[in-house]
């Protein structure tokens, strides 16, 4: 029997990827490039020329791994947002061009929704609390009422966009197969003495700013190892972000914790999310790097949801949406347990 395939293209900061799937889920390829700035953090018209320049090779790449030809792909999806503008205009020419090339519909994904929904296909969860912790989002989210909604988020910068710039502070630089956030996760484990750092939660919102200053600044004094400072700083960001989704999940009832994101790789935060989660009888879920960091098969396996729901767009109307909300899409293919 033939089956169905979406193309999905994530391109929303530093990564460009390709990913094939079936319309039952079956990942074919998940084909990834990263652009990794010289110095400093990521330049939005840098990335983008990287996207551009590597975006046929990854997608011929995640053809040759499949082993299917282009005409079989029956929708194609995009990343639409959130994100930098520069950055996801590049998936989303890719994507048009394909689309009518290929004459298929397209499919424009709000990229924290497809963080949750391949969170969910790859853990067997149902209906979660999601901790969503990367380089440029922190969104504490579960279902209710049509959405998924926001309970709890950052209020200034995101807990890897905060672990990166500490340890870029710090000299270190990052590897291709080696982000910041391992190396400062790395250097954590070594740490020994518990150095104060501003805790900053606001109701169930977080901001991690002052967090970071304190930690630069103390960095700078030389009173403390950088093994301590790591360690203290992943202490107390990681204790807000679990504070935060325990109390989403004492008021919701959820029966699962869903840890996504490219912070989600760190054990240290897994652990405490584990032990809360034990604490509420609700089953831990932590989604495997490949799928928990940007990827194309969590835009394609959205694109599959949205396209048996419907939700296609003219190419006329798929520009990007820079700020595109979370709890601004609708999702009529969830079903909760209470439901
Ligand atoms: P993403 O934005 O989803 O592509 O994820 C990238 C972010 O994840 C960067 O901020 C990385 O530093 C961070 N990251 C990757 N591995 C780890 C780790 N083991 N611990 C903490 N942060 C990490
Ligand atoms: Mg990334």
């Amino acid at each position: 029997m033939r089956e169905d395939y979406c193309l999905g293209i994530e391109s929303s900061a530093d990564d460009f990827g390709v990913g094939i799937i079936s319309f039952n889920g079956e990942v074919l390829a998940n084909v990834n490039d990263v652009y990794i700035p010289e110095r400093g953090g990521i330049h939005p018209r840098e990335a983008s020329r990287h996207h551009a320049m590597i975006a046929s090779k990854v997608i011929s790449e995640a053809f040759r791994r499949a082993g299917i030809k282009p005409k079989e792909i029956e929708v194609v999806a995009f990343s639409q947002g959130p994100g930098l503008g520069p950055c996801l205009r590049v998936g989303a020419t890719v994507a048009r061009a394909l689309s009518s090339y290929l004459n298929k519909p397209l499919v424009g994904v709000n990229h924290c929704l497809a963080h949750i929904e391949i969170g969910k296909m790859v853990s067997k969860a149902i209906d979660p609390v999601t901790l969503y912790v990367s380089g440029g989002n922190t969104i504490v989210a579960a279902f209710e009422a049509k959405r998924y909604r926001v309970f709890g988020e950052t209020l200034d910068i995101a807990i890897g966009n905060c672990l990166d710039v500490f340890a870029r502070e710090a000299g270190l630089k990052p590897l291709s197969n080696k982000p910041l956030g391992a190396m400062v996760e790395e250097l954590a484990s070594r740490g020994k003495v518990f150095v104060r750092l501003p805790y900053t939660v606001k109701g169930m919102d977080m901001s991690f700013s002052g967090l970071l200053t304190a930690a630069v600044n103390i960095m700078r004094e030389g009173k403390y190892s950088l093994e301590d400072l790591c360690f203290s700083l992943q202490e107390v960001a990681f204790s807000m972000l679990t504070e935060v989704t325990e109390r989403a999940l004492a008021h919701t009832e959820k029966p699962e914790v869903l840890l996504t994101g490219g912070v989600a790789a760190n054990k240290r935060l897994q652990t405490m999310l584990k032990i809360m989660s034990d604490e509420h009888g609700a089953r831990f879920c932590v989604v495997p790097r490949e799928y928990a960091t940007d990827n194309g098969a969590m835009i394609a396996w959205t694109g599959v949801l949205c396209y048996k729901f419907g939700m296609t767009i003219p190419i006329e109307r798929s520009f990007v949406k820079m700020r595109w909300r979370l709890d601004e899409v609708e999702v009529p293919w969830v079903r909760t347990q209470n439901m």
